[in-house]
């Protein structure tokens, strides 16, 4: 959804506020994707700041649907985003224009905007709990149902090796 903010952006005093639907129906982060279980619309309101400028604020509740980064068990992420940016006028972007990639020309791009406030909001770890004692690297067992027994302090060696590639995925 593009929303043209050429009136707001050049008219003093002006301001406009919107709800809008997101079209998105899921998060993609580069490497992983992650389905949206629930969105609110998107309350924008735009108020013009003085000569080609505005300061945008933004707030909507996104729920997508995660993994445990340690046992894989689904957990759901809610993020609250409430955001304010000031946008200018295309004329006056200079050497900023990268920060308005939000922007095509005078419109905002709402999804593109939502987009990069859901990657600023991204919980850094998933965590089922605090406490989650993973998968067991040797037999694949979720360590929170039951112990397995599995001695994982010598592996076999091959799993050692997946083991590895696992943390280097998963723990970030
Ligand atoms: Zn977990
Ligand atoms: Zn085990």
């Amino acid at each position: 959804m593009l929303v043209n903010l050429s009136d707001v952006l050049t008219s003093e005093g002006m301001e406009m506020a919107r709800e809008i639907s997101l079209e998105m129906t899921c998060y993609d982060n580069g490497t992983e994707s992650f389905e949206i279980a629930s969105k609110s619309p998107i309350s924008l309101t735009v108020t013009n700041a003085g000569e080609d400028k505005a300061v945008l604020r933004g707030c909507a509740d996104i729920s997508f649907r995660g993994a445990c980064d340690r046992c894989l068990t689904e957990v759901p992420v809610a993020l609250k985003l409430d955001f304010e940016r000031t946008i200018l006028s295309p004329e006056a972007w200079g050497e900023e224009a990268d920060d308005f990639g939000f922007m095509d020309g005078f419109s905002l791009d709402v999804e593109t905007l939502v987009h990069d406030e859901i990657l600023l909001n991204w919980p850094a770890k998933i965590l089922c709990k605090d406490d989650c004692k993973g998968i067991c690297p040797v037999c694949g067992q979720n360590l929170n149902e039951r112990e397995c027994g599995c001695d994982t302090f010598v592996p076999d060696p091959r799993m050692a090796v997946i083991q590895d590639i696992f943390k280097k995925n998963k723990e970030v």
